[in-house]
């Protein structure tokens, strides 16, 4: 019988409060594996069974798509690593008639190969020591007779076998994947990302949520300027990373009149900071609602002339919530690495227009003084920015 193993992460060092991240995570396993498929049915029912800091799910039916199985366990954060697995009898002669066999696949094309084994049951009467060379030479030995027999190499194999002598069984891996780490999304309070259609935002919301927070997006338009593709772009970003975060709405906020305002009545070196601020005044208006803890970004310090320190010190006044910038330290290539990795990358390259690159100033101020920053917001009509959040539209995914 094929079982998976979630192993917990960074949740096994918790202490006295490991019971509360260990249930949440459950909790998000089975609400991600009871999502509905492409084609609106279900993976498949599963059981689930805690222990040794681990979650068993065993399928119910054999037919379950368990590759499927395994890229959902793998955006589950709080997993530290997922082992698909045969549960054994815990009988070395056993081990050997039904796992040797098992590891046709994975062994398949290998050149070397080496066991690990843990025996957590020490009444089992081989030790770990003892199982690696028995096991390994089972292996070795099964495989003689072949083309190219793969050889034993404990220090860099192309497959590592993993034995585990547990509680009730011996499990068997071939192939232990790393988890998504973090903490389960739930234990961190609940922010709100200012969500554009870059490659940026998407990085910073899963970041945060990879530390255990709940996620809203925030979406400011600009129609006519811009146009529905750059919604459906953003909501194509929500989908994605409803995977990893569980349940998000989608805020819209309409800006086209307070930027028409920044436009129309202030020094065009200043627009971008102050439809900066305007994005933040929203927002914060918006966490006054509904109890956000803090704003993410996906600013990073030095990227364009939004993002310098002078910049987000005049941004940062706008905000009364704290502002996470998850990504304020990384270049482009790591944000980017991380984008692939997540699968917002193909989606944030899609051509659109933005609501910051309507009306972009040849030659934004790149040290603005905040004092200089209040003095211009005075101009601005900043009621436009409360009925544009009074406007709001919400979509869940
Ligand atoms: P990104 O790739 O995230 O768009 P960027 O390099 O284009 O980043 P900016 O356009 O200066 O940077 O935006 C900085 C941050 O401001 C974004 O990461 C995002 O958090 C927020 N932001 C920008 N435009 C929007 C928008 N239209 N709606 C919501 N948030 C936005
Ligand atoms: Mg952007």
């Amino acid at each position: 019988m094929e079982v998976f193993m979630a192993k917990y992460g960074e949740i096994a060092l918790k202490g006295n409060n490991k019971r509360f991240f260990e249930e949440r995570m459950v909790k998000n396993i089975k609400r991600r594996l009871a999502a509905p498929l492409s084609n609106g049915a279900i993976l498949g029912e599963f059981t689930y069974e805690r222990a040794q800091s681990t979650l068993y799910i065993t399928p119910r039916s054999a037919d379950t798509d368990f590759n499927e199985i395994e890229r959902r366990l793998l955006t589950v954060f709080g997993i530290g690593a997922v082992q698909r697995s045969l549960a054994l009898p815990k009988d070395y002669a056993e081990i050997v008639r039904l796992g040797v066999p098992y590891l046709e696949k994975a062994l398949r094309g290998a050149k070397t190969f080496k066991v690990e084994a843990k025996r957590a049951d020490k009444t089992f009467p081989m030790n770990s020591m003892e199982l690696m060379r028995e096991f390994g030479g089972e292996i070795w030995e099964a495989y003689q007779n072949r083309d190219r027999p793969p050889e034993v190499d404990l220090h860099n194999p192309d497959v590592t076998v993993y034995l585990e002598i547990r509680d009730t069984h011996a499990y068997l891996c071939p192939n232990r994947l790393q988890g998504a780490g973090g903490i389960p999304v739930g234990m961190s309070g609940k922010a709100l990302v200012l969500l554009s259609g870059g490659i940026d935002s998407p990085v910073a919301a899963y970041m945060m949520a990879k530390r255990g927070m709940s996620l809203d997006m925030l979406h400011f338009q600009s129609p006519p300027y811009t146009s529905e593709r750059a919604l459906m772009k953003v909501e194509s970003l929500c989908e994605k990373l409803a995977e990893y975060c569980g349940e998000i709405n989608l805020f819209c906020v309409n800006l086209t009149e307070a930027q028409e305002d920044i436009r129309d009545n202030a020094p065009e070196e200043y627009m971008t900071v102050l439809l900066r601020r305007a994005m933040f005044k929203a927002a914060a208006s918006l966490c006054g609602h509904r109890h956000y803890c803090a704003i993410i970004t996906g600013e990073s310090v030095g990227q364009v002339a939004s993002q310098t320190p002078a910049a987000i010190i005049c941004t940062d006044d706008a905000s009364p919530l704290p502002v996470y910038r998850p990504v304020i330290g990384m270049d482009k290539i790591e944000i980017t690495a991380t984008a692939r990795k997540i699968g917002t990358f193909d989606i944030s390259t899609l051509p659109y227009e933005d609501c910051c690159t309507v009306f972009t100033p040849r030659r934004p101020k790149l040290k603005p003084f905040l004092s200089d920053v209040l003095k211009l917001e005075t101009r601005l009509n900043s009621s436009l920015i409360q009925k544009a959040v009074e406007n709001i539209t919400v979509k869940t995914f």
